[in-house]
């Protein structure tokens, strides 16, 4: 079990008792340390209850409980191994009739906050639309939801009278504040940061519960310690005994979880808090090989506050790194699948083995398009894929009855969402009666279905439905044909007032409806975008990609035909099976969510100002948001074990519109040895460009 083990790691695995700080770079084998140590411990005869291991992730939690079963058999399935929150959901589903609450808690996830964030506005009387004019309606709940699980995380209670503070973000959180926790109390409802903060309540003020849980647990691991918060700090120091068994293990470069409240200085002030700790430092990188590192290195050594680190890759120098410069957003996507395409279809690399990460969740759509495109199987993780999420369908529905007004599958999908007091049997009829007369569906319904037996008010939004669905059609394909026609504003418009903006509207949390807007519009981006590459291909057909080709029924029928391609209906995923899913798929994710993971092959997309570092970011935390972005920007570097891509686009679509893009100030920061020679002066990424560029270069040298 040790053999492979260096001598630093082998100390920490073997450490006896007392506090144990692991404070170490990426990739040094602090998750390897703690797995083994737990192996060690219970090969060793500790009772498997006895060991508490807290990871970041359930999928975290999942992965050590089964490397632990490999390491040291059965044995090991009693190890308590969860992430904070679920340690205490657990904790707290069994005693927290000793708070006055039920035991049978309904815990709320974000999207049940929201919705209750928004009820509770409303009886207080408050709009929430216009309670802070200098916030965008859309994002103000969720800017409450953070002031308010602030102040939760730094100890206030429901009771309590929060800090007087003047932004207006502020101002609605303390008018909301006490109203909020009263009704989530009254449901015995309790959100994610109320789940720690009744744990650390349950374990302070019940000593039967504290002295049980301390005899059980005689040894504690967590693992991403610099990502805690105060109140997890408390915990943990309510569920240590007097043997303070107590082993963390961490990277203060890794910390970016500020905007939760977590605290780095938990981790820097460990061997402080718990003393006489053992600290072992890792400075051995078994993950990248050393261009990769000494690029992630430079990066990061811009931060301010920090430890100094030693990091040493036993890999060899390995390949440069490389930058993609594209003109834009969508040919940054081809230029990343393009390649993606080679190591995975020509030189035979398991898909799985290429991660694409990115900083903002919607960033995932034109990667995962051309992807498709080229037929590499994908999986996007820790989210939806995009054309499978039920906004981005619906809205398709609409489409599809522009172009195609007598498609069935569409035209039942868009009649019925929102609902129109048109049920199964009066769709129906209105099918049958169309077909019996021979009209296409759509253009029927803007007849007010005649033949069909219905009430008038059916009739009325039958035809309010069609109208602008058929008054869209001539003019987008005729603009689709002229360059300074905004097709995707055309289309926007006509499923909007068709129906898709009562569907918006429908929706009673702000958040849900900011998320189906945004959708919406970014699949409104993806037709533009579509169109214009098909005006590109029709000006110059030897350049043409053969999927482009006009198939004579027009722009928007060719790009629904694109777009479903091969989507996978619904499917559903189950955790279970989600290791397989991920078998030979290359794997999209964000940032935030690749934390602890590794992967040959990574692609860091989008290295521009304003994504990373993110705009939002830089406008309301300035320059400590960047420190924090660059962290970001540190773990995306050191998620890779072989080859690393960065990519940027000099311009980016908002529908028709390009806007220019700078590249990111962290890509500066990379060393030009780390990069190939050719990719130190940043080239222009199209060939023709790049074949002129490379003719004035030759002349100058003349
Ligand atoms: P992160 O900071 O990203 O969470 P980490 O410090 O937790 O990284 P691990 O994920 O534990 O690092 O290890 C990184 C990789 O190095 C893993 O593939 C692991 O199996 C490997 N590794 C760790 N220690 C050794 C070793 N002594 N010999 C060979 N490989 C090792
Ligand atoms: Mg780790």
């Amino acid at each position: 079990m040790l053999e492979g083990l260096n001598h630093a790691q082998r100390t920490a695995v073997m450490h006896d008792g007392g506090p144990l700080l692991v404070l170490a770079g990426a990739g040094t084998g602090k998750t390897r340390v703690v797995t083994t140590r737990i192996a060690r411990l219970l090969l060793q005869g500790e009772a498997a209850r006895s060991i508490l291991a807290v990871t970041f992730t359930n999928k975290a939690a999942k992965e050590m409980k089964e490397r632990l079963v490999g390491l040291a058999g059965r044995a090991a399935r009693g190890v308590w191994v969860s992430t904070f929150h679920a340690l205490c959901a657990r904790m707290l589903r069994k005693d927290a009739h000793q708070l006055g609450l039920s035991n049978a808690l309904s815990i709320l996830d974000e999207s049940d906050q929201m919705a209750q964030l928004v009820r509770t506005a409303r009886a207080i009387g408050m709009k929430l639309d216009e309670a802070a004019p200098g916030v965008p309606a859309s994002r103000l709940p969720r800017l409450v939801l953070g002031k308010i699980g602030l102040w939760k995380n730094q100890g206030l209670r429901g009771t309590d009278e929060p800090p007087p503070q003047h932004d207006e973000v502020a101002l609605v959180a303390r008018a909301l504040w006490r109203p909020y926790a009263a009704h989530l109390r009254a449901m015995n409802a309790l959100d994610f940061d109320d789940l720690l903060l009744c744990a650390r309540e349950l374990l302070e003020t019940v000593p039967e519960v504290r002295a049980r849980y301390q005899a059980q647990f005689r040894w504690l691991h967590i693992d991403e310690y610099q990502d805690t918060n105060p109140i997890q700090l408390e915990i943990t120091r309510l569920l240590c005994g007097p043997e303070q068994n107590l082993c963390v293990v961490g990277d203060d470069d890794q910390a970016i979880y500020a905007f939760r409240g977590a605290d780095l200085e938990n981790i820097l002030a460990f061997d402080r808090q718990y003393t006489p700790c053992t600290v072992v430092k890792l400075e051995d990188n078994y993950r990248s090989t050393a261009l990769i590192l000494d690029a992630a290195n430079a990066v990061i050594a811009k931060n301010s506050a920090r430890r100094d680190k030693t990091l040493r890759s036993g890999l060899g120098e390995g390949a440069p790194l490389s930058v993609i410069v594209a003109n834009d957003g969508e040919q940054e996507a081809e230029q990343v699948a393009s390649r993606i395409f080679d190591l995975v279809l020509r030189d035979k690399r398991p898909a799985e083995s290429v991660a694409i990460l990115y900083r903002a969740a919607p960033q995932s759509r034109l990667f995962e398009e051309a992807l498709r495109m080229r037929g590499v199987p994908y999986r996007v993780v820790g989210g939806m894929e995009f054309f499978a999420r039920k906004e981005v369908k619906d809205a398709l529905a609409y489409l599809t009855c522009i172009a195609r007004p007598d498609d069935e599958v569409a035209f039942r999908r868009a009649i019925t969402a929102p609902a129109r007091k048109l049920g199964e049997v009066a769709i129906g009829r209105v099918v049958a009666a169309a077909r019996a007369a021979d009209v296409p569906l759509v253009e029927y319904a803007l007849q007010g279905a005649p033949a069909a037996e219905l009430k008038t008010e059916q009739r009325v939004a039958l035809a309010g439905f069609a109208k602008p669905l058929v008054a869209a059609r001539a003019p987008l394909e005729a603009a689709a044909n002229d360059p300074d026609a905004d097709v995707a504003l055309l289309a926007h418009r006509a499923v909007l007032a068709a129906g898709v903006a009562r569907l918006i509207e429908a929706e009673p949390e702000l958040a849900t409806r900011q998320r189906i807007q945004e959708c919406v519009e970014e699949l409104m981006n993806a037709f533009a975008g579509f169109v214009e590459r098909r005006r590109d291909a029709a000006l110059a057909p030897d350049l043409a990609e053969s999927q482009l080709v006009d198939t004579g029924e027009g722009a928007l029928a060719a790009f629904l035909d694109r777009v479903r391609l091969d989507g996978d209906d619904d499917e559903r995923t189950d955790e279970e099976k989600e290791e397989k899913k991920n078998k030979g798929k290359v794997q999209l994710m964000s940032l935030h969510a690749s934390k602890g993971l590794e992967f040959p092959v990574v692609f860091l997309v989008g290295m521009e100002e304003g994504l990373l570092p993110h705009r939002r970011v830089l406008e309301e935390s300035g320059e400590r948001g960047v420190e924090e972005e660059r962290r970001l920007c540190y773990v995306g570097f050191t998620r890779a074990q072989r080859l690393l891509v960065c990519s940027f686009a000099t311009t980016r679509r908002r529908r028709h519109e390009l806007l220019p893009r700078r590249r990111s100030r962290f890509l500066d920061d990379v060393p030009a040895r780390c990069l190939p020679a050719a990719e130190a002066a940043v080239e222009p990424a199209d060939p023709a460009e790049a074949f002129f560029a490379a003719m004035r270069a030759r002349a100058a040298a003349r």
